[in-house]
């Protein structure tokens, strides 16, 4: 749908109430710290059983929810990260805000709620930033982190999908990226996804589902682990809560999304392409853990790293997979770091954003 009509519709259906007391000035712009701090403006709307109504910006504040809230019990509950840059001239814009509405969708739908329309979604959101404009930070490397989520609303615990949901969102602004390199552990033990599971959602409980095994990796020194497949624990999923990218010589291998237990990135859309017009052959499709291997003893494995909204291209510099340890010198991933470059210039205008990836508010 057009953006015009998109905001006509927002604007004629989302209630405004304005803060009369903005928290901006508490904020200190050089030292953020991801998820703390709100911003000033939420939006909330309900889903009736039939239809979503109620639909209202209004100042960050509590809400108040029944200890039967059917969420709470039975997990039907779902949501996006998405982030906000300002340009050179500090207009602000939102990346790609029409891929993650598609996928919020296509995570409703595996967890029986209903689909919410781009007028609330793509529309509210636009309107909440330009209410909060001043939330988007400009220094370098940093972002308004945007939280859009769903969850089921009845007060009612028998197991049955909700008749009514509760569709909000929260802004939080975020520090610089920095690129620490990261070590991964490959484990059989845990898996995260299978097919005809709920790997391809962004559903609460695949995160609460990690959260033991990736404790576990951290107690023994890794930052995240790198997921295989359920049935044969060779073929790469994802690390942590990012897609994962191979360079080998000149092609860029990445897992395909063919059987539903990965998460479709739109960081890893975005690097896909960039890669693309990098002029690396980008191969998607499985990739084993033993061909890493393979490539690393014989000399033509350049670089591994992840991709994802919060950390934008993260380095991997230790690999340890049975008795394989995989150590890589990310100083010399020029092609992980030039992804980031061209990635950053579209994010925040620098260059032109030939592919339409900026949603200007
Ligand atoms: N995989 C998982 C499991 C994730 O949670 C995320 C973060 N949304 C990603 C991959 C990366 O997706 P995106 O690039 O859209 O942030």
């Amino acid at each position: 749908t057009a953006k015009s009509t998109i905001m006509e519709e927002a604007v004629k259906k989302i209630k405004v109430t304005k803060t009369t007391k903005s928290r901006l000035s508490e904020v200190d712009f050089n030292n953020l710290v991801f998820g703390k701090k709100y911003a000033d403006h939420m939006l909330v709307a309900d889903f009736d059983g039939k239809e979503w109504k109620n639909a209202e910006i209004l100042p960050f504040q509590h809400i108040s929810v029944s200890p039967s809230n059917a969420a709470w019990h039975y997990g039907q509950a779902i949501f996006e990260g998405i982030k906000a840059y300002k340009d050179e001239e500090g207009n602000p814009m939102i990346f790609r805000p029409h891929d993650n509405y598609a996928r919020f969708n296509r995570s409703a739908e595996r967890m029986g709620m209903p689909d919410v329309p781009e007028w609330l979604f793509v529309g509210g959101m636009a309107m909440l930033i330009d209410l909060d404009r001043g939330w988007v930070p400009s220094n370098p490397g940093c972002s308004l982190y945007l939280r859009p989520f769903m969850i089921a609303a009845d007060e009612f615990i028998g197991v049955r999908p909700s008749d009514t949901y509760k569709f909000m969102i929260i802004n939080s602004p975020s520090g610089p990226y920095f690129n620490k390199p990261i070590h991964l552990l490959v484990q059989d033990k845990y898996i995260r996804a299978f097919p005809g599971g709920v790997g391809y959602a962004k559903a609460a409980g695949n995160y609460g589902g990690a959260m033991y095994p990736t404790m576990q990796a951290r107690k023994q020194g890794y930052d995240q682990i790198l997921w295989v497949d359920g049935f044969e624990h060779k073929y790469l999923q994802e690390c942590g809560t990012m897609n994962v990218f191979v360079i080998i010589g000149n092609r860029a291998y990445t897992p395909d999304l063919t059987n539903g237990t990965i998460l479709a990135g739109v960081t890893r859309m975005s690097v896909m392409e960039i890669l693309t017009d990098m002029g690396l052959e980008v191969i998607e499709g499985p990739v084993s853990i033993e061909d890493v291997v393979k490539a690393w003893k014989d000399g033509s494995l350049r670089e591994v790293f992840g991709t994802g909204t919060a950390s934008s291209v993260a380095y991997v510099e230790h690999l340890d997979y049975k008795e394989h340890q995989i150590r890589l010198d990310t100083n010399k991933y020029d092609v992980g770091a030039e992804v980031i470059n061209r990635l950053d210039a579209i994010r925040t205008g620098k260059t032109a954003d030939d592919k339409g990836w900026n949603f200007r508010i």
